[in-house]
Parts: C-alpha cells; structure tokens; sequence
C-alpha cells in the first residue's frame, strides 16, 4: 500500500509540487503552520528517522532544503524539522522534511 506522500509524488492526489529531483520531492503543506511550509520527501519509503538507511534518497534533503529557502526568498532564516514517531508528532509515516518560513520561529518548539 503506497503511502499517502508516494500517492503525492505519483500525481494520484493532487499537490501543489514546487520541485522534483531524482531521489526527493518537495510540496507545499496542505495546512501551512507558516506563511512558507514545504515537505520535502525522499521518493523512498522510509517509515522514520528511527528506520533511516545508511545510504539513500534522503541525504538530499538538506540540500533540497537550502535551494528552496534561496527561492523562497528567506533571506531572515528559517526552520527545518523532522517530526520522528508519536512523540515527536509524526502523522504521516513516509519521512518528510518542514521548511518553515516566513516568520520568526519560537523557540523551545511546542
Ligand atoms: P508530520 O505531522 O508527519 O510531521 O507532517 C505531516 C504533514 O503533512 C502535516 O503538516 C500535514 O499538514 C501534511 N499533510 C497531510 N496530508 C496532506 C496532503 O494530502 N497534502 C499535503 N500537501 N500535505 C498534507
């Protein structure tokens, strides 16, 4: 059963795509928590951080991550979170990447 983020990368549920390589996708947030909010996903299944390969389309991200902020214009900084397990408020178990944006961030995180 493919996951809700592969159905995304698939085109079977429509999403708003800003950016697609080989090994990641990244679309913006369908319930924003700022005024930029993209995931960014390894086109493999990874469950989690906690599952996380050595190797693989997820070691990406981070540069995914700091080309969108660049055309996003998020010139004052910006936030990247992995949410891992119940805890940690995972919803959806495909890892995924928050760049968040747009306003200054809290700090501790809620
Ligand atoms: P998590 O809570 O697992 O760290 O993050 C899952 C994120 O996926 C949430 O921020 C949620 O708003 C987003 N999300 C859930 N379903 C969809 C969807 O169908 N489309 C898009 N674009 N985002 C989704």
């Amino acid at each position: 059963m493919p996951t809700l983020f592969t159905r995304i990368i698939n085109r079977e549920i429509p999403a708003d795509i800003v950016y697609e390589d080989d090994r990641v996708v990244a679309f913006r947030d369908i319930n924003p928590a700022a005024p930029v909010h993209i995931l960014i996903v390894p086109r493999t299944e990874i469950t989690g951080l906690a599952t996380l390969p050595d190797e693989g389309d997820h070691l990406a991200i981070l540069n995914v991550a700091k080309l969108l902020a660049e055309r996003e214009g998020l010139v004052g900084g910006y936030r990247l979170v992995i949410n891992q397990g119940p805890d940690g408020g995972q919803s959806v178990d495909h890892l995924h990447a928050h760049l968040l944006g747009g306003r200054k961030m809290k700090w501790p995180p809620g």
